[in-house]
């Protein structure tokens, strides 16, 4: 119920507020903030969730607004069609702008959005059939048969009645498959590639929803001004909306609604109050926003709604799966037999030969441990079998197939899953969350569906698999704290959880004793045995000998990027070139 109560809140006091007899000036007022709003919750997903920065919603708001004006006016079009038509435009433009530069990284796409940004401004402002810098006038208003809704109260009811949606799709979508995997984008594409997830494809998907978003505001601004013309879609414009939702609190869905609020109502007042004040007139009120920014980015740097979701914390999800269906599970390599086949691989960085042709295989059920001093090459060999390097030559063979090709999401989709030698997580979502995400690959909803609220079904089946897992390696306690919050040994067996949560035919750690203490490596070395038992196929990746020793059943040895020897941990304890090579320089 708590979770529902802003929405609730909001709902409830829109028809209120449209019923009282509030002057037309404020009307008007929050009409402009449902619309600004509007765009804002679309920078919330791309840039406070997904930590895409643009500056061009606003050309995608005038993509919107220029399709149903010249439509409506040209062909006579209903404004009910061209709304679609403007979305069809607006979504293929995304496509095209979003495939181009989304591949770019750090402040790349940045400044791609104000060039974007730019050229549409320039271009509505020198096509004549767009009337250049004068714009299109005389609009049509909104209207359901004879009811004019494109004015005062009843607008405002369709705009925020709108907005809400938006909210709440939105909501719905980042408590979902698809929305945990949006919220891995900020951390870097690696640990979301490793669980199978098209970090791309996620992308570009939360610019075209932001496009759209901008798109619908664009429709409603043109009927609601009943003109158009470029200055709204220019590159201030772009900024003023990156500016509201950080101040709001990008990140915050409901921050969309207060940054649009206060920056409309400031920017109002200040217009007048400025000039007043220092007696000549100019737009002043940019310089404050430029100082309010900055002020914001430094005291406030989650916005201002991050003060109240701090006061009032998300409950747990009132998600009930315990009669939930079991996930399929898929077929696995018998014991015994070859689960990975390591054949003469090899990868040179310049000049250094990192692994110079290294075979090994993996029987199913075999925990191999692969070990060797510092710089011997591991930790480039997990990365060519993981298909997180490209191999310089030779072949891996997984379950019978050759995956040397592969990249790591498609050899993560094959079942091999893997862990971090620094702890790859999501620190502001729960532990079950997390580990949830390990089952990306086991579920099929997609965006739609998380926003309508269909996948319910599936989400129960994710959230039981991934309680599953955690009471499977001693972390049933944990299921609802902020993973953030853990320590590091209970970060590193989440971490197994997850990977364990892709029904994986073989796991890969990759130093999971690394900075753990005495007591967190007994709890690991009991998950390990454990595994051990139940017949996972497991390759290790450790500097602890003890550890090594213990749960392995074959050692592979590797110094200087070739192959030492290899054999069970009595035998490779006994060969002297290995106590010469590593154990002697260790013990
Ligand atoms: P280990 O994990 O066994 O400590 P690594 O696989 O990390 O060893 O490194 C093996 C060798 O390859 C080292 O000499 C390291 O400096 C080198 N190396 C690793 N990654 C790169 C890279 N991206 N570029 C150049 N050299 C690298
Ligand atoms: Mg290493």
């Amino acid at each position: 119920m708590r979770q529902h109560l802003p929405v609730l809140l909001l709902s409830l006091s829109v028809p209120v507020i449209a019923l009282l007899p509030l002057p037309d000036f404020w009307i008007a007022q929050l009409n402009y903030i449902g619309l600004y709003a509007l765009v804002s919750l679309g920078l919330v997903l791309l840039t406070g969730v997904g930590g895409l920065t643009s500056f061009g919603q606003a050309a995608f708001v005038g993509i919107g607004a220029y399709t149903t004006a010249w439509l409506t006016l040209n062909l006579g079009l209903s404004p009910w069609i061209t709304l679609f038509i403007g979305l069809g435009l607006t979504a293929v433009s995304a496509l095209v702008v979003g495939l181009i530069t989304l591949r770019m990284s750090g402040h790349y796409l940045p400044l791609a959005t104000i060039a974007w940004g730019l050229s549409l401004y320039y271009l509505m402002g020198n096509l004549d059939a767009l009337g250049k810098y004068d714009g299109l006038l005389g609009l049509k208003s909104l209207s359901v048969g004879d009811i004019d809704i494109g004015q005062g109260r009843l607008f405002f009811v369709l705009c925020w009645a709108l907005l809400i949606a938006g909210a709440v799709a939105l909501i719905n979508l980042l408590d979902s498959r698809p929305g945990r995997a949006i919220r891995s984008l900020k951390g870097g594409t690696q640990m979301a590639e490793a669980m199978g997830i098209s970090t791309f494809r996620y992308k570009v998907t939360i610019f075209l929803i932001a496009a759209l978003f901008a798109a619908v505001a664009g429709w409603l601004l043109a009927h609601f001004q009943r003109t158009v013309n470029p200055s709204a879609f220019g590159l201030k414009m772009g900024i003023e909306y990156l500016f509201m939702a950080v101040v709001g609190g990008v990140g915050y869905v409901w921050g969309a609604i207060v940054g649009a609020g206060l920056v409309k109502l400031l920017d109002d007042y200040l217009q007048v109050a400025l000039p007043a004040l220092i007696g000549t007139s100019g737009s002043y009120e940019v310089i404050v926003f430029g100082v309010a920014l900055v002020l914001v980015l430094k005291y406030l740097p989650d916005g201002l709604w991050s003060v109240v979701a701090r006061k009032f914390p998300r409950p747990p999800r009132a998600l009930n799966w315990l009669g939930a269906e079991d996930l399929p599970v898929r077929s696995k390599p018998a014991r015994g037999e070859p689960v990975l086949v390591v054949d003469n691989i090899r990868k040179q960085f310049g000049g250094l030969t990192a692994v110079n042709d290294i075979s090994f295989d993996i029987a199913a059920g075999q925990i191999v441990g692969l070990i060797g001093p510092n710089g011997a090459g591991k930790s480039t060999t997990f990365n060519l079998i993981t298909g997180v390097l490209s191999k310089t030559s030779g072949r891996v063979t997984f379950c019978g197939q050759d995956v040397s090709q592969l990249p790591s999401r498609e050899i993560a989709r094959q079942g091999m899953s893997r862990t971090f030698q620094h702890v790859k997580m999501i620190a502001d979502m729960t532990v079950l969350e997390n580990v949830a995400m390990g089952a990306y690959t086991r579920g099929h909803r997609g965006v739609v569906s998380a926003m309508l609220r269909t996948n319910q079904v599936e989400e129960q089946r994710l959230m039981k698999e991934a309680q599953r897992q955690l009471e499977r390696i001693g972390m049933g306690a944990s299921l609802h704290e902020q993973a953030g919050n853990l320590a590091m040994g209970p970060q590193r067996l989440m971490e197994i959880a997850r990977a364990l949560c892709s029904d994986p035919a073989l796991l890969l750690l990759d130093e999971p004793a690394a900075g753990l203490r005495h007591k967190e490596k007994q709890a690991l070395a009991q998950v390990l045995r454990q595994l051990q038992r139940e017949g996972m196929s497991i390759l290790l990746v450790e500097h602890d000998m003890d550890l090594v020793m213990e749960v392995c059943d074959q050692l592979v040895v590797m110094e200087f990027g070739t192959l030492l020897t290899r054999g069970t941990p009595a035998e490779v304890q006994a060969n002297p070139a290995v106590r010469a090579a590593y154990l002697g320089t260790e013990h």
